[in-house]
């Protein structure tokens, strides 16, 4: 009766949910086979995933339909992120995007540009009124690209609802072929209660996993005692590539009894962030490794979660047997299904915790600042999740703030007081980040005043001051001085800096300002003959670059075109 119940429960939840999205109103944004190189939710760097990604062939310039009715809402043009993005409002309530785009359709690409012109700037953002640019369904709006923070040819795809919260497109209807089962990587188990130990220890223990082959997996029999969780590390992949995607919803039986379910149907752009709530930081920092927390801990904001008695968390008593079980799922509903058998064991010989310990402990609750000679850090109450002893080292300009293995949900500040500093030109001095094997200095974005420099991160670790007095480098790419460049569509310049890195540029073509796009990846500025400019034979080009501590470079010269 119970089993039914549960069956009865899990089935019309299931079938609420998903008949709550219109699956026949919006069509593919694309006419070849969908094939997805990303999933709704998968597990990025800080955030999660907020649309499809869609292969394209390995190619740009693909056609991108509008998927129903609806006007242009939104475009935005960006160096990083979505890259250039279109953003159209349909009828229903629902916004759908579109980004890593080449370029817009001739009507959109063209009220594009008289935007850049008029502003002077290639990042641009717009909000065109309902009336502007009308859109049908089926209607090319866009050329699929690479633009922005891509890492290879692909659409990004996503469904808003009217309160800006991504949904998963995969909920309306969208066909990608997938009757692969997800895939389980890692397994961990945490010892949570002051008094709890997984055989025998109190730190966290990487189980070893058994791949039974058959989509269910097993590992070593534990014993444990007292309050603990689980963490899974696990991949969805599509029937049509190899590409490792999220999964879409995991559930946590123990003893039979559901614990703990998350899943990926929609989520809000405020709380993408505590992702690194969500996953165990520390092993994603060590070891590359995102181990999804089957457990909720406390200052956990995120909406993902549903069906948890005791926050995911399991009790187990001395000299007892039981089973826990974790069940993974695509939105087609293959799964995975994991067993831990435990064996209930109080110990009184248990391997301690590793002393941390510092003489600096942070309280999340509270503002904290911490200083040392011309080093300040401050650090705003709820900064972190938790409270820890934080390492906090200052040796000549090199500031240790603990390592990068504990999240930060807010920006805190690290400043540096100049004042008495040696240095030629202390115009030119920036805080970096270090980072790598051999502390590369990674420019940290820093503001000066009062020959204080003050840099907002999220990110613990190693920071010192850096030194920037060459200023970037311009190199033509696919011409030179004095030639006739008639037949040229485009002109491609490489811009680089060494040391702080490039905050802007500015093109002229005879003293008019031109539109340059500039792609990070290739460090190259474009210009677009098509954009006509100029219409005189002689042609001068100028082009300055300047760098986040104010180095700049002119670049001048001269082609000829008819
Ligand atoms: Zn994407």
């Amino acid at each position: 009766m119970r089993i039914l119940l549960i069956l009865f429960l899990l089935f019309t939840s299931l079938s609420s949910a998903q008949s709550i999205y219109p699956t026949d109103y919006f069509r593919s944004p694309l006419d070849i086979t969908l094939v997805a190189a990303g999933t709704f939710g998968e597990l990025r760097s800080n955030h999660f995933h907020s649309g499809m990604d869609l292969k394209t062939q390995q190619r740009q310039g693909l056609n991108v339909y509008g998927t129903a009715d609806g006007y242009v809402s939104r475009i935005k043009v960006s160096h990083f992120g979505y890259g250039k993005a279109l953003y159209i409002t349909h009828p229903n309530g629902y916004t759908t995007v579109y980004g890593h785009l080449q370029s817009f359709s001739k009507e959109i690409e063209a009220y594009v540009k008289k935007h850049q012109y008029e502003e002077e700037s290639f990042e641009i953002q717009l909000f065109p009124n309902s009336e502007e640019l009308l859109v049908e369904k089926g209607q090319i709006v866009a050329y699929s690209g690479n633009t922005g923070g891509s890492g290879g040819p692909h659409l990004h795809y996503e469904i808003r609802d009217n309160e800006e919260r991504p949904i998963n497109p995969l909920l309306f209807g969208l066909d990608i072929k997938d009757s692969t089962k997800p895939i389980i990587t890692e397994v961990y188990a945490y010892p949570i209660g002051p008094d709890a130990h997984i055989n025998k220890s109190k730190i966290k223990q990487k189980l070893r996993l058994i791949d039974n082959k058959d989509g269910s997996y097993s590992v070593e029999n534990i014993e444990a005692y007292g309050k603990i969780g689980f963490a899974i590390a696990t991949i969805d992949r599509q029937d049509l590539a190899a590409n490792k995607n999220g999964v879409y919803n995991i559930q946590t039986r123990y003893n039979g009894d559901l614990c703990f379910e998350l899943d990926f149907k929609r989520f809000s752009f405020s709380e993408t962030k505590h992702l690194n709530r969500l996953i165990d930081y520390d092993l994603y920092k060590t070891k590359k490794q995102r181990l999804q927390k089957l457990f909720i801990e406390a200052n956990n904001p995120l909406s993902i979660y549903n069906n948890n008695s005791n926050d995911g968390y399991i009790e187990v008593e001395d000299s007892t047997s039981s089973v826990y079980k974790v069940r993974v799922s695509d939105i087609e509903n293959n799964d995975a299904w994991l067993q831990i058998n435990i064996k209930g064991l109080k110990s009184n010989d248990v391997l301690p915790l590793e002393d941390n310990t510092t003489p600096h402990y942070i309280y999340q609750s509270q503002d904290e600042v911490l200083s040392e000679g011309r080093v300040k850090v401050n650090i705003s109450s709820n900064t972190f999740y938790d409270d820890f002893f934080i390492e906090f080292k200052v040796e000549k300009d090199t500031l240790t703030l603990h390592k990068d293995i504990i999240p930060a949900r807010k920006y805190f500040d690290i400043s540096y007081d100049l004042n008495g500093y040696k240095t030629e030109d202390a115009s030119k001095v920036y805080i970096a980040r270090l980072v790598g094997w051999n502390d590369y200095p990674l420019y940290s974005n820093t503001k000066r005043k009062e020959g204080i420099l003050t840099t907002s991160t999220k990110t613990l670790g190693k920071y010192a001051l850096a030194t920037d007095t060459i200023a970037p480098t311009i190199t033509p790419k696919n011409f030179s001085k004095g030639k006739w460049l008639s037949k040229y569509r485009f002109l491609k310049i490489k811009i680089e800096d060494k040391g702080s890195g490039i905050s802007n540029y500015r093109a002229t073509l005879n003293g008019k300002w031109i539109l340059t796009e500039y792609d990070y990846k290739t460090k190259t500025l474009t210009y677009d003959f098509n954009d006509a400019v100029s219409t005189e034979t002689k042609n001068n080009l100028k082009l300055i670059v300047t760098d986040n501590v104010g180095n700049n470079s002119t670049f001048e010269t001269m082609f000829y075109r008819k």
